[in-house]
């Protein structure tokens, strides 16, 4: 009875001889047999995936005794040439550089499917790729590229975790279906992604370092060094210099925190601006037909990552000022001040001015945080993929800029009088909360000027097809050559022409 138990229950392994040992196997008669070149990390997890998901599986290594302990007892680990003759279908988990050493075993792999699915060292942007360099090596079998965007560990904890899209490229229908078919069955999303000329694009994609957060990320840090030399210079560098006062305590927490809410505000200006831009553009060229230019193209595709760094920002702001009363620095200034009136027996009087600023001040800036947050939550796919674009259309631009209003209102609330205050301007130069102002007031004044009813009925118009230059069909007079082929072209073309023949008449 001992005995019967440790044997395994589906199959003996072999020492690779070259039969079918998974005759017996737990996998649904009439699947496909699996093959797997390659005894690696991806290999095993692969293996592992296909024999749950009830695959007969092979697998191919040059040492097979090596490995053998390393896979389910399901698998068959034999040699290469055995894999390749007993497989279907068959994975190639080998470094690319090896790839010429798998040339034998082209008469068995000839007309069975391939599954390349290597990753790259560096982004490939003239090609050709892997993928087609093996279908190169193997002109006889139907390469499909895929998997590489699938990490062994996530191969290894199924699907649930992890990505679950498969990115898949064929210039065999036949063998992209199976293949898909395979993905569906081990849980994965196959995405058709056309034809093997589009593996250079699928190779590329696990080797992209956050390619759209580089310009908002730039800009951002941009910024901030730009206002914290500027905070610096105004607040800590200035009372030094003509005063001789030591503030440079402030520079951790203080320069900071106003340096912070200045790169919100103007980074979320930012993110309305091309919108304006686009819109009187538009407005301008009277067609909606012409294309923008490239880099107000990549402007307007970066807006969610503008808004992702302005929530950021604004969100370190609101943590930096909950914390402001915790500082020494703090503790000491409020002491100093119940000092003095002790000492000159005055009372510190109510000041109904400051108090309402201070209300108001920090109740925009809360419903400025909140509207913000909706708004990230929003540009999550997930919650983005439950709405309707209305609904999105109205929370990212309605609600955008209740955002951007409100953060502005909070920061004219800081100012408050203070901008016509000339002891305020340091080394002449304006408070931040100045400068930072001009860019959203200048959004808010544009999206105003496109709500006056004349200019918002001609931009609807636009953004429906209407354009200034009305285009009309005409026959070229030269056309014989082109056989009356009709062209289109605007009014002042066609009148030109018109006014041609007529010279010649
Ligand atoms: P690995 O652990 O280094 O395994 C590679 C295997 O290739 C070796 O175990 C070896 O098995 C086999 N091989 C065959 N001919 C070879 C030769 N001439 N020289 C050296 N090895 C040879 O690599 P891996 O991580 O499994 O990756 C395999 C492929 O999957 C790569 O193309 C990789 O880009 C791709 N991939 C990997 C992952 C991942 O998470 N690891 C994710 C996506 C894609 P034998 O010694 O038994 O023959």
């Amino acid at each position: 009875m001992p005995d019967e138990m440790s044997r395994p229950l589906i199959r003996g392994r072999g020492g690779g001889g070259g039969s079918r040992h998974l005759e017996a196997s737990v996998s649904e008669p009439g699947a496909p047999v699996i093959g797997i070149l390659g005894t690696g990390d991806f290999s095993r997890s692969l293996a592992r995936r296909l024999v749950a998901s009830g695959y007969q599986v092979v697998v191919g290594s040059r040492i097979p005794k090596r490995s053998v302990a390393l896979f389910p007892e399901e698998a068959e680990v034999t040699s290469q040439m055995e894999a390749a003759n007993q497989a279907d279908l068959v994975f190639v988990a080998v470094f690319p550089e090896h790839y010429s050493t798998l040339v034998e075993l082209k008469p068995a792999l000839a007309g069975k499917t391939l599954v390349d699915v290597s990753n790259g060292l560096q982004i490939n942007r003239e090609g050709p790729s892997i993928a087609e360099q093996l279908a190169d090596l193997f002109p006889e079998s139907f390469v499909v590229k895929g998997f590489n965007t699938i990490s062994a560990w996530a191969l290894q904890v199924g699907p649930r975790d992890g990505s679950r899209q498969v990115f898949l490229c064929s210039d065999s229908q036949k063998a992209k279906s199976s293949v898909m078919q395979l993905c569906h069955r081990m849980g994965f999303i196959p995405i058709d992604m056309g034809l093997l000329s589009s593996a250079v694009e699928i190779e590329n994609l696990p080797l992209y370092l956050f390619p759209s957060w580089r310009i908002p990320v730039l800009c951002t840090l941009s910024l901030f060094i730009f206002f914290y030399l500027y905070n610096f210079l105004h607040d800590v560098l200035q009372p030094f210099v003509t005063a001789g006062k030591s503030s440079f305590y402030k520079m951790p927490i203080e320069t900071v925190n106003v340096t912070l809410p200045s790169v919100a505000l103007v980074m979320l200006a930012l993110v309305y601006l091309p919108g304006l831009c686009a819109a009187f553009l538009q407005l301008w060229w009277g067609t909606k037909y012409k294309r923008f230019p490239n880099w107000l193209d990549q402007w307007l595709t970066r807006r969610k990552q503008f808004g992702l760094c302005s929530f950021l920002c604004a969100v370190l702001h609101a943590i930096y000022s909950l914390c402001l009363p915790m500082r020494k620095s703090a503790h000491y200034k409020l002491i100093d001040v119940v000092f003095k009136q002790v000492k000159d027996g005055k009372e510190v009087s109510w000041d109904d001015d400051a108090v309402w600023r201070m209300e108001l001040y920090l109740s925009a800036g809360i419903m400025a945080l909140g509207l913000l947050s909706l708004l990230a939550v929003t540009s999550l796919p997930s919650v983005a993929n439950t709405i309707n674009w209305r609904e999105f259309s109205f929370i990212q631009s309605t609600l955008g800029y209740c955002a951007l209003s409100m953060a502005t209102v909070h920061t004219l609330l800081f100012g408050w009088d203070r901008a016509f205050d000339p002891a305020r301007y340091h080394f002449y130069l304006p408070p931040t909360f100045v400068l930072v102002l001009i860019l959203p007031l200048m959004v808010l004044l544009g999206r105003l000027a496109l709500f006056v009813p004349c200019v918002a009925s001609r931009l609807r118009q636009i953004r429906r097809g209407w354009e200034k230059s009305r285009h009309i069909r005409f026959i070229l007079p030269d056309d014989d050559c082109r056989n009356g082929l009709e062209d289109v072209s605007n009014v002042v073309a066609s009148q030109q022409i018109i006014w041609k023949l007529f010279r010649r008449i």
